[in-house]
């Protein structure tokens, strides 16, 4: 066959095979990443939705973990696995974060991956181990800035929601804790309860049933407003940290080049599950609510993502550190 005509041919079947493979997507399993350890709260609100996806969808996600530097293996992952539907990624701020703070990254964050839509905006806490000295955060900040040297502050690596809440707050408080970085906040949860490690700052969909158990102690919240959850609960802002404000948001990612079919059907799913009666519970109980349907959108979570890269690269910039 001539050249024009097998292109020809070669356009024709493309252009026939592609919707038809987007219609009978899926037909097999679905592997979610979650670039931290199981446990965590990524991984705690990557299990709600994968459930209720899964449902909605015949077939089973599985949620696997790829923890390690601050999210950035999990989500290097993602990028490289086929575009068919078959991979997603669950990550956090941190998306945003990374394409910062790691200058040699193994993916480029806005050219490789295409968009499923925004899952969830969770406030973080200020949290230490239980026999921690200080009663309430103004004792908390004297403290810290007295014994900076001596006191250890775990994250999930640099890139992480953890590391960032971390860096903000020690630079509220002048005080350069010795960190300690794990695959997830999870097992560093692990740790805090264990006293082996003394403060954390993490999401709520980690701290809140350790904090209503008593099991470790609460300071502030980085939210501009009190939680309903812990009204007696100051912010870090109200405590005279100008500027703390920091909430964590969750978006679902495919591989560049995943048929943009199954995005918008991805997209439905997790509407669906969003509007779960049982998912909105379980996050309220965590201190969160689900991202409103018409955010559950790739063009939304895009524009998240522009928007924090942007937002986040010039404060990094200023401070100077990088994962490299
Ligand atoms: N909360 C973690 C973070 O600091 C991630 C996790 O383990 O889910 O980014």
């Amino acid at each position: 066959m001539a050249y024009p005509k097998l292109l020809g041919a070669l356009c024709a079947t493309t252009l026939l095979v592609a919707p038809a493979f987007a219609q009978d997507w899926p037909q097999r399993q679905i592997t979610m990443v979650v670039p931290f350890a199981a446990g965590g709260p990524t991984d705690t609100v990557a299990r709600m939705v994968a459930e209720r996806m899964s449902a909605d969808l015949g077939h089973q996600i599985i949620v696997e973990n790829i923890g390690g530097a601050g999210g950035t293996l999990g989500a290097g992952n993602v990028a490289k696995a086929d575009p068919d539907g078959y991979t997603v990624l669950l990550h956090h701020i941190g998306m945003a974060t990374s394409a910062t703070l790691y200058r040699n990254l193994a993916y480029d964050t806005l050219n490789a991956f295409d968009y499923v839509g925004l899952v969830t905006e969770v406030p973080m806490v200020v949290v230490a181990r239980k026999d921690f000295e200080p009663n309430d955060f103004t004792a908390f900040i004297s403290y810290v800035k007295d014994n900076a040297d001596n006191l250890t502050l775990a994250n999930a690596g640099i890139g992480s929601a953890s590391h960032l809440c971390g860096m903000m707050l020690m630079s509220a408080l002048e005080a350069p804790l010795v960190t300690v970085p794990y695959k997830g906040t999870g097992p560093a949860m692990t740790d805090l309860l264990g006293g082996q490690t003394d403060i954390m700052c993490d999401q709520t969909t980690n701290t809140t049933q350790q904090i209503k158990g008593g099991t470790i102690k609460a300071y502030a919240v980085t939210t501009p407003e009190r939680l309903e959850l812990f009204p007696d609960l100051p912010t870090a802002m109200e405590s005279g940290l100008d500027g703390f404000d920091v909430s964590i948001w969750h978006g679902i990612y495919t591989p560049k080049g995943t048929p943009a079919e199954v995005n918008e059907r991805l997209s439905k799913s997790l509407q669906s599950a969003l509007a779960d009666e049982g998912v909105v519970k379980a996050m309220a109980d965590l201190g969160t609510a689900p991202s409103p349907a018409e955010d559950a959108t790739p063009a939304a979570l895009q524009a998240k993502l522009e928007a924090e890269i942007a937002r986040w690269q010039p404060v990094i910039e200023a401070a100077g550190v990088y994962a490299d």
